[in-house]
């Protein structure tokens, strides 16, 4: 099971991830977490990737486009994993199309979380409280969102006209959400 679920920062994306991954037994590639865990280990990746989260920016793609061709590469993606906030721009869509096609396999398809844009706001800012997340702040916030409208959101339609995605309603209880998502995956496999 290839799959790539998108959705704007604070639609839930980790938290449903988490949940598919755990039912098919294929690990979850959150470039957000690779950054975040360079980081903290201050690598020279993670010192430069910190200066773009920090201003709510993307890393930049060849960056970023390098980490995941690296991370796919590996063994336990042979027999799938989810992407998890990547693709982000339309140069690392082209990048993935070449990194799938070097690896000789295809993705299943998309999920699209959608969500209201004022409980982004909200859920960003709870979960800035909770976990101290130091790319969190309300302006940042705010920024991840016009970057995301910019930047990523073309990707749905994108993703749309050329092999199967699935639009899922990330609004409400998170068991609702999860119970939507494992729907649309099967819709998918049909
Ligand atoms: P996330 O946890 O997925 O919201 O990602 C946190 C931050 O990491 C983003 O605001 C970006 O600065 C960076 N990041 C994560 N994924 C990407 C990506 N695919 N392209 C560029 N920057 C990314």
């Amino acid at each position: 099971m290839r799959l790539i679920l998108m959705g704007p920062p604070g639609a839930g994306k980790g938290t449903q991830s988490a949940a598919v991954c755990d039912r098919y037994g294929i690990p979850a590639i959150s470039t957000g977490d690779i950054f975040r865990a360079n980081v903290s280990a201050r690598t020279p990746l993670g010192v430069t990737a910190q200066t773009y989260m920090d201003a709510g920016e993307y890393v930049p793609d060849e960056i970023t486009n390098a980490m995941v061709r690296d991370r796919l590469g590996q063994p336990d993606c042979a027999r799938g994993f989810l992407l998890d906030g990547y693709p982000r721009t339309l140069e690392q869509v082209k990048e993935l199309d070449e990194i799938l096609a070097d690896l000789d396999v295809r993705l299943d398809g998309v999920l699209a979380l959608d969500v209201d844009s004022d409980s982004l706001v909200k859920r960003l800012l709870d979960r800035a409280e909770r976990e101290g997340r130091a790319d969190d702040t309300e302006e940042v916030i705010r920024r991840r969102q016009e970057v995301y409208a910019e930047q990523t959101a073309p990707l749905v339609s994108e993703y749309d006209a050329r092999c199967s995605l699935v639009r899922v309603d990330g609004n409400g209880r998170v068991d609702h959400v999860t119970d939507r998502v494992h729907t649309a995956i099967a819709q998918l496999r049909r």
